[in-house]
């Protein structure tokens, strides 16, 4: 059978990187083997489920570019199907009705706890008639003896005893069908080779194949995942900061960052941290998954993203960084090519949050000079080059960046300064900041009205400053 996997997320909140994660090896383990990769949206829990959420889910995975071939499934439109597969149960004496009261089982669970035994049903209504036409449970009958041995693909052989496990509810009360079938069922009818998923499912597995035995079936290969942890060890949570996929998005991070950052937590191929899509598809192996959970590391995820922001087309760079410039208010059609802005400051930012924001100035006029850079550049001494800088600024009628470069010499030599004296109060007069890109590339993208307007009013604080100190 060619490999299928799937990724099965419950849509009661938003995709968070652990989910992103194992959604990943899944996308990477079908792709590696040339399979099919399944969405199903677990929605069974009315109560929790939303669909606010489900649409949240399939806006990461499309940002993500984790395509899928099947899908997506919804549970909550498969009950018919389910309800098939416990008759069926029923009928063939795998499954049973109990009409166990609250009472009885919250004294049942009381005594084990006392006695210091897991709590666990006692198998009661095993051999009881009861009808359906009086309120019950669906009961799977689990296997008294024996054991379920589970070669986990992550975490090796896993053994578990069946007379550890109970015989678990499959439909409740309401008739609604509950996880551990309606995931049987699933992987079952998706013909599900490889069932990928986080290690908090670990438990459920047992149950898992011992239903898919009763049905007569083989059950799919298992690789249980570990958890992501916080930078302090315990499980990672809004606490630790962002968790949720889209997040990273809104923060400026590029989509294939986070997914080489999220296949290396947990994951290695030899000492190499960067990998493309394809890289990444040829060298993974869910065997190389690591059984330890691994610690997410904000500083390494900003590390690779500013590689990707590096080496990403500037076109590319340029639509996507328009939308955080927006979120500064600022409409990049009213100053210079964001192309050619995105160019200079590729190499400068982690982040595309950063960016737009280093970026502000060759829109804007910026707030107030960054006051460690006006402090250093903008005093008595810069006061002469900046006005022969103004002076001649103002007779170029050709405002590009090698006639910028020749004025700005011209007076470093005039003056017998060297460029940084002069170039450093011209950059932060102009920016606000004592870092940009280069600063004729600078002058010619702000444009000559805004930088003559910029450069009066360095002028007017270093004058207002000289004043204060005067003795
Ligand atoms: N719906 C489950 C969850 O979101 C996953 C179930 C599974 O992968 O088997 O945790």
């Amino acid at each position: 059978m060619s490999t299928k996997t799937r990724f099965a997320p419950s849509p009661t909140g938003y995709l968070h990187v652990g989910g992103a994660r194992t959604a990943l090896f899944s996308w990477l383990h079908a792709r590696k083997h040339g399979g099919k990769y399944v969405l199903r949206i677990e929605d069974t829990d009315l109560q929790r489920s939303t669909t606010e959420s489900i649409n949240a889910i399939l806006e990461a995975m499309t940002w993500l570019g984790l395509d899928y071939d099947e899908g997506p499934f919804y549970q909550t439109r498969r009950f018919d199907r389910y309800n098939e597969v416990i008759d069926e149960l029923l009928e063939k004496n795998l499954a049973y009705r109990c009409n166990c009261s609250r009472e009885r089982l919250d004294a049942l669970r009381e005594g084990q706890m006392q006695r210091k035994e897991k709590p666990r049903y006692d198998g009661h209504c095993r051999g009881q008639l009861v009808t359906d036409s009086e309120p019950h449970v669906i009961r799977f009958r689990n296997p008294v003896d024996g054991c379920v041995i589970i070669d986990d693909q992550v975490r090796g052989r896993i053994v578990f005893h069946n007379d550890e496990l109970d015989d678990l509810i499959i439909r409740r009360t309401d008739g609604s069908p509950t996880y551990n079938l309606t995931v049987v069922v699933d992987d079952l009818d998706m013909e599900i080779t490889d069932v990928i998923r986080g290690d908090d499912h670990v438990n459920n597995t047992p149950r898992q194949v011992n239903i898919l035995k009763a049905l007569g079936k083989e059950p799919p290969r298992y690789a249980h995942v570990p958890m992501i942890l916080g930078d302090d060890g315990s499980r990672l949570s809004k606490r630790h900061g962002a968790v949720s996929v889209m997040e990273y998005r809104n923060q400026g991070i590029l989509p294939e960052a986070l997914l080489n950052y999220l296949v290396r937590l947990g994951w290695s191929h030899g000492d190499e941290e960067l990998f493309t899509l394809d890289q990444m598809v040829e060298f993974f192996d869910i065997k190389d998954v690591n059984k330890a959970a691994s610690a997410f590391n904000t500083e390494k995820l900003l590390w690779i993203n500013q590689h990707y922001i590096k080496n990403a087309d500037p076109a590319r760079l340029a639509r996507l960084l328009s939308i955080h410039l927006g979120d500064l208010g600022i409409d990049p059609a009213t100053g210079p090519d964001l192309v050619a802005v995105v160019a200079e400051q590729r190499e400068r930012a982690r982040t595309l949050v950063e960016m737009a924001e280093i970026s502000a100035f060759f829109y804007r006029d910026y707030e107030d000079f960054d006051e460690g850079a006006a402090k250093k550049h903008l005093k008595a001494a810069a006061q002469e080059p900046l006005q022969q800088l103004r002076d001649r600024f103002t007779l170029l009628d050709d405002w590009e960046k090698e006639k910028l470069h020749q004025a700005v010499t011209e007076v470093a030599g005039v003056l017998g300064l060297n460029m940084g004296k002069v170039a450093q109060p011209l950059r932060v007069a102009v920016t606000g900041r004592a870092a940009s890109p280069g600063i004729d590339i600078t002058l010619q993208l702000v444009g000559k009205e805004a930088c003559l307007r910029r450069i009066d009013r360095a002028l007017e604080y270093i004058g207002t400053r000289v004043e204060e100190n005067a003795p």
